[in-house]
This record gives structure tokens, sequence and C-alpha cells, in this order.
């Protein structure tokens, strides 16, 4: 499927629920969300009927999200569902791995491919305040569980956040020393409650002044390329490459890595550095609405269309899609939801 600006379109963020066990204070308000009626949430039947159109469009990779997709009673049945999709090749979840350490076998026995996980601190007590009652050390469980699941390329999801935990860039960067995960550092949308805390952005490129040993890595052909060094290939493990090439054309992070290092830090910049010319990317809503760009109030409802008229109705939708976000300093997201119901 293709846009009207000629972008391919192969990329679905699937949102199962906007509920949520935690309340990221730059996500959610703390008295959460309102429980909406059964019936207004699309059923799994539905979620799975609306990624199957999508995949005959040409979709190639769903990834899950919410609110937190762990917490959506059938999340399993969903994820083999969809796993079983002829012409999709990539299905993945973020979460925030706070029920993981239950979830990770299952999730990987039902088909699930690799595993985004949030994390934001390596601190407990602010990993309490800043997500309002996350327990860092289940994350951590989480986490080891879905390595010995047999989960590879693990990334890290961390929210660039001035003044909390801008002291620990360093720190959530070199976990990706020792372990072979992509520590991913994504600057502050002013989405949701983001949007009323424009004092707490802070750049991406604080990461790379807070480790200055990480080299840039570039896909390039079939090679990836050092833009320090100038070294090729042989210096990198296979690991490294993969995750570049994961992350290369059509992705979004920036990747960097430094000598000896098992993974990777990737700089993800929806503020300072526009990456919509190369979006693939269209997102469903738990309730079935269609959206083009995350921080576009333009949604298109699904719900009840079946067949040709829902295929042709996502075609449409997408050749409308629009050019870019208007994202800045003083221009918060035209989207009328917060994140917690878009999935990121
Ligand atoms: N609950 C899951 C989680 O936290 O990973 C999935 C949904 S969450 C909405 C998806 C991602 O959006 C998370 O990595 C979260 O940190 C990020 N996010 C939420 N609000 C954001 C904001 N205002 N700016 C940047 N990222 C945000
Ligand atoms: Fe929940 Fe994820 Fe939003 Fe945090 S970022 S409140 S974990 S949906």
């Amino acid at each position: 499927m293709t846009d009207g600006f000629g972008r391919t379109i192969d990329y679905l963020r699937l949102s199962v629920t906007d509920l949520c066990n935690l309340r990221c204070v730059y996500c959610m308000p703390p008295e959460g969300v309102c429980k909406r009626d059964h019936g207004e949430i699309c059923s799994l039947e539905e979620l799975t009927e609306l990624a199957a159109a999508c995949v005959t469009l040409g979709v190639k990779k769903i990834r899950l999200t919410g609110g937190e997709p762990l917490v959506r009673r059938g999340i399993l049945d969903l994820v083999k569902g969809l796993s079983a999709l002829p012409g999709l090749e990539e299905l993945t979840m973020t979460t925030n791995g706070t029920l993981l350490a239950d979830y990770a076998a299952p999730l990987r026995a039902a088909g699930l491919n690799r595993l985004n996980v949030s994390l934001d601190t390596l601190r407990p007590d602010r990993c309490r305040a800043l997500t309002r009652g996350g327990e860092l050390e289940r994350v951590f469980a989480g986490l080891e569980a879905a390595e010995a699941a047999g989960f590879r390329d693990i990334r890290l999801n961390a929210v660039l956040l001035k003044g909390v935990n801008e002291d620990e860039l360093g720190d959530l960067a070199r976990l990706a020393k020792d372990r072979p995960w992509t520590v991913r550092f994504i600057e502050l949308m002013p989405i949701g409650p983001g949007a009323a805390m424009p004092d707490a952005f802070l750049p991406a490129g604080r990461v790379l002044e807070a480790v200055p040993e990480l080299r840039e890595m570039q896909s390039e052909g079939s090679g990836i390329k050092d833009q320090r060094s100038g070294n090729r290939d042989q210096e990198m493990g296979e690991q490294i490459l993969r995750f570049a090439r994961n992350d290369g054309a059509g992705g979004v992070a920036r990747l960097y890595t430094a000598p000896g290092w098992a993974g990777a830090v990737g700089l993800i910049t929806p503020m300072s550095c526009g990456f919509c010319e190369s979006c693939s990317r269209i997102r469903i809503t738990a309730d079935g609405k269609l959206k083009l760009c995350l921080h576009s109030a333009e949604e298109i409802p699904l719900r009840g269309l079946h067949g040709e008229a829902l295929t042709k109705t996502i075609q449409e939708a997408v050749r409308r899609k629009p050019a870019g976000h208007r994202l800045s300093d003083t221009q918060p997201s035209d989207s009328v939801r917060p994140m917690n119901e878009i999935g990121g």
C-alpha cells in the first residue's frame, strides 16, 4: 500500500486497550482513564479482522501496544491469531514489562517475535514516582524471563526527561554494554499529559554527551559503516549489524555503539529531527479508529466494515496520510487522544 506521497505503508501499530496498570506522569492522568463500556472496545475477533485486512493490503509488521497490552484479557489468543496471518513477517509488542515475568514464555509460544520494554530509570524510587506505582524489580524480572523464553533483539524505550532521568543517561545507555539490547532514548512529545511538561523536554543529543564513546552506525547498502572511525562490518558483532539493519531504512532510531559493546543505543527524535518523510506507519485504536498519523486529529472509523468495504476504506484513507506532523515548542500534537489511547 502506498500513500499520496509515494511512501510504502507496511507497518501497523494496533492498540489493544487504553487501560494500563501504571500511570506514567507524561502519559496518563493520576486517576487513570474511565473504563469504557465493554462494547466500545473492539473484541479480539474484530481486532484480528482489522489487522488481517491491513495485512492483505501489504502490512508486513504489526506492533501490539496500548495502554498496557498485557492487561488485555485474551492477549495470548490475539497473538496466536495474528502470528498465523499469511504475509505477516513480524509481530512485536511494546509493554511496560511489569507483567512480563508471567507472560514472556506464553507470548513466545503464541508466536510473538520481539519485545520493546519501556524503562525510564534504573532507580526503584524514581520508577515508583514516575510511573505512580511501578516496581523496577518486576520489569527486570520480566526482562530476564523474556531472555529465558528466547526473545532476542530486545529494545528498551526510555523517555528523556529533564530533571528526572537526566543524570541516568549514561547508566541507561550502558545497559547495552554487556547485554545484546538496544536502549532507545525517545524525546518527550507534547501529547497527553506530556503536552503540559514543556520544561521536561531534553534533546536526544544529551545522550551522546553523557556517553562520549558512542559512535554512529549507518546502514550503507549491504554493509554498515561506523561514521567516526570509518571501520566496516567486521569490527562489529553480527548482532549489532542486525540491529542496524532492523532500524535502517524506514526505522526511526539513529543507532550508536562503542567498541566491545554487545548492544546498541538508539536516539529517536520526533521533535528535533523529523522522520515523517520515511514514515511507513498507520495506527488502529482499541475502539477501531484508523489514525494516519500519531499527531493528527483525523480518525477513520473502521468498526462494522467487513471484506472489500473495509479494505477499500483503509486504502482510500491511506492515500490521505499527511506529509508530517507540525509539532514544535509552541505547537502541541493535534491528536485528540493521549498516548495511552494510541500506543505511541
Ligand atoms: N504501556 C506500554 C509501554 O509503556 O510500553 C505501551 C504503550 S505506551 C503509550 C508506548 C510508549 O509511549 C512508551 O514507551 C511510552 O514511554 C511512550 N510515551 C507515552 N507518552 C509519551 C510522550 N508524551 N512522549 C514520548 N513518549 C511517550
Ligand atoms: Fe501505561 Fe505505557 Fe502510558 Fe506508562 S507509558 S501509563 S505504562 S500506557
